[in-house]
């Protein structure tokens, strides 16, 4: 089922955009829980980590290499940034389309709560 993820993609719904290609789209989140907080998403409707199929090998590698070119472009990369992909209840995944939230721009604690 869709999300409001779609929308976004969709250009449904506003969102602020920092970063898109064929594959994923990068925005900031609505909430940010961080001074520099961008949600990046595949554009196919991958519900969660825990839906994962071996052919969403190739989308799942490109956001990887994503994250980490968005996070140099945001000026994350020297001081550090944190990748979190929440999955499901315990997690406290709130919207089930596959998203990492790339958090960084003051210092992250651990263990995460
Ligand atoms: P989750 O809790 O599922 O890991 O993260 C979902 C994230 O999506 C939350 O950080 C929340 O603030 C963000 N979010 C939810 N709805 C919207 C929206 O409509 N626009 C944007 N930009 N972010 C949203």
């Amino acid at each position: 089922m869709s999300t409001i993820f779609t929308q976004i993609i969709n250009r449904e719904i506003p969102a602020d955009i920092v970063y898109e290609d064929e594959v994923c789209l990068a925005f900031k989140d609505i909430n940010p829980q961080a001074p520099v907080h961008v949600l990046l998403i595949p554009k196919k409707e991958i519900v969660s980590m825990a839906t994962v199929e071996a052919e969403d090998q190739t989308v799942l590698g490109h956001l990887m290499v994503k994250a980490s070119e968005i996070a140099s472009m945001l000026g994350l990369s020297e001081g550090g940034y944190r990748l979190v992909v929440n999955t499901n209840e315990d997690a406290g995944q709130s919207v089930f389309h596959l998203h990492v939230h790339i958090l960084g721009g003051r210092k992250l604690t651990w263990p995460p709560g």
